[in-house]
C-alpha cells in the first residue's frame, strides 16, 4: 500500500496521537484538528499581454488561542487546501513550541512565479491582499515570506494593506525590508535558529560538529544560509546542496559564497565547476553525519527512510517526513530535530520584528541574534526533556509541549 501522503491527514494523526499521550478532553482535541476559519479567494490579474488570468489562493487561521494568527505566504503551482491547513496547523505548533504569544496561519497562491514577470508578480501580490486584506492586521492574523515570497514580495502587501486603510500598519506583515520597518536578522533568522538547534543536538550526542560532512536540501532563503552558518559558524563540510532541478556534490566540500554566486548568475546550483552532479533523492541517502531538508514536504517516507545514513536530521523544511519514515528512523536511533521546532527561528525574529514595529524603536542585529539564541534554546531543551520524560521521539515531545500550551489558553478563555 502506498502512504497517504495528504500533509493534513498527516497533521491531524500526529495531534491525534498527542491528544492521547496527553489525555485531552474529547472537545479540546475536536477544536484543535481543524482551522478555525478559512478564506478560499479567486483573482483576477491583468497579465502583461494585456489578457486577464484568474488566480485562486487561501488564508486559513488555525488558532488564535495564544494571540493573533501568524504564518508565510506561499506561491507554488501544486498549492492544494490541505497543504496550506497542515502549513498554518504546523504554525499553530510553532509559535507555542518557542512561547510567542501568536497563533497559526498559513496562505498561499497556486501559481508558478518562474512563469511570471515582476510586474506580473506585482498586481497578482497586490490582487491577494485586496481579497484577504479584510482578515489580516497586526491584531488579527501577520503574514509572512515562505516558499517563492521574499521581502520585496511583502512589501507590496504592506503597501497594498497601507492603501486599503489609509494608513501605514507595518506590523500586518513581517519579513520586509529594512527601509519600510523591517528588522535586522530577519533574513537569516529561519536558518540561525536551526543551527542553534544543530549544535545543541550536537552536544546531547557527543557529536563534534566541526569537520563533519552535512547535506542541504533547498537552496532558497533557508537552505542557502544553512549553508553559510554550517560553514563559517559551525565548521562544517557542506558536501552536498541542491534546488529544485537537481543537486551538486563535492566530497571536499562546497564553499558558500562561490554556490551562492553560480546560483546568483546561473539561476541553479547545477553544473558548479569541480562539483558532480545528483539528484534531490540521491542527497538524502548521503554518508553525511547531518541532513538538512529545507526545501518542501513529504521527501523522506518509508520508501527512503531505511536508507538514510546520517545521524541528525535537521528538518528546516516544513513537514518534510511523514509518519511512516518518522517510525523507521527513530528504530534506526536517527535523531531528529523536528520541523515545527528546528524552522521556528523564522517566526520568532518574526514576532521579534512586530514588536519593534509596534514601539517603532529598532534593535541592533545583536540583540535580535542573543534573543533568538535564547528562545531556539530554551525550546530545543523543553523539546529534548520532553522526549526522554514521556519515552517519545522528539517529533511527539514538541507536539506534547506545543499542544498542551494551545489547549491550556483555549481552557482558560472558557473555550472547551
Ligand atoms: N514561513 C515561515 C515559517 O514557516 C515564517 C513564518 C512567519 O514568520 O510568520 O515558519
Amino acid at each position: 500500500m502506498t502512504e497517504d501522503l495528504n500533509p493534513f491527514a498527516l497533521a491531524q494523526q500526529k495531534l491525534d496521537e498527542a491528544a492521547a499521550i496527553l489525555n485531552l478532553d474529547d472537545a479540546t482535541h475536536q477544536m484543535l484538528r481543524w482551522p478555525q476559519r478559512e478564506l478560499h479567494v479567486t483573482v483576477p490579474v491583468r497579465m502583461d499581454d494585456g489578457s486577464t488570468r484568474i488566480f485562486h489562493g487561501f488564508r486559513v487561521q488555525y488558532n488564535d488561542a495564544r494571540g493573533p494568527t501568524k504564518g508565510g505566504i506561499r506561491f507554488h503551482p501544486d498549492e492544494t487546501i490541505n497543504t496550506v491547513r497542515a502549513l498554518a496547523a504546523w504554525m499553530t505548533w510553532k509559535t507555542a513550541v518557542v512561547d510567542v504569544p501568536l497563533g497559526g496561519a498559513k496562505g498561499g497562491i497556486i501559481c508558478n512565479p518562474k512563469e511570471l514577470s515582476l510586474a506580473e508578480l506585482e498586481r497578482m501580490s497586490r490582487a491577494y491582499i485586496r481579497q484577504v486584506g479584510r482578515i489580516l492586521g497586526p491584531e488579527q492574523d501577520i503574514p509572512a515570506p515562505d516558499i517563492n515570497t521574499n521581502p520585496q514580495v511583502m512589501a507590496w502587501m504592506a503597501d497594498e494593506f497601507a492603501t486599503m486603510r489609509g494608513h501605514n500598519s507595518f506590523g500586518m506583515i513581517t519579513g520586509k525590508p529594512l527601509s519600510m520597518g523591517g528588522s535586522l536578522g530577519r533574513g537569516d533568522a529561519t536558518a540561525r535558529g536551526g543551527a542553534a538547534c544543530l549544535r545543541e543536538a550536537a552536544r546531547e550526542l557527543r557529536i563534534d560538529l566541526r569537520g563533519a560532512k552535512i547535506a542541504i536540501q533547498g537552496f532558497g532563503n533557508v537552505g542557502s544560509y544553512m549553508h553559510m552558518l554550517a560553514q563559517h559558524q559551525l565548521g562544517m563540510q557542506v558536501v552536498a546542496v541542491s534546488d529544485d532541478v537537481g543537486g551538486i556534490f563535492n566530497a571536499a566540500g562546497l564553499d558558500y559564497e562561490t554556490v551562492r554566486a553560480h546560483k546568483q548568475a546561473h539561476g541553479s546550483v547545477l553544473a558548479l565547476p569541480g562539483s558532480q552532479p545528483l539528484t534531490n533523492a540521491e542527497l538524502l541517502v548521503l554518508d553525511v553525519e547531518v541532513l538538512v531538508p529545507a526545501a518542501i514536504e513529504s521527501v523522506i517516507t518509508a520508501a527512503n527512510a531505511g536508507n538514510i545514513r546520517a545521524r541528525i536530521i535537521a528538518e528546516l523544511a516544513n513537514g518534510p517526513t511523514t509518519p511512516a519514515a518518522d517510525a523507521i528512523l527513530y528504530e534506526r536511533g536517527v535523531y531528529i530535530i523536528p520541523d515545527f521546532l528546528c524552522n521556528a527561528g523564522g517566526v520568532t525574529v518574526s514576532y521579534f520584528e512586530m514588536v519593534q514595529n509596534s514601539y517603532g524603536f529598532y534593535w541592533t542585529e545583536e540583540m535580535v541574534h542573543e534573543r533568538l539564541e535564547a528562545k531556539m534554546t530554551a525550546a530545543f531543551r523543553a523539546v529534548h526533556a520532553g522526549a526522554q520524560a514521556h519515552r517519545v521521539d522528539n517529533r511527539m515531545a514538541a507536539y506534547l509541549v506545543a499542544v498542551a500550551r494551545v489547549a491550556e489558553a483555549m481552557k482558560v478563555r472558557g473555550w472547551v
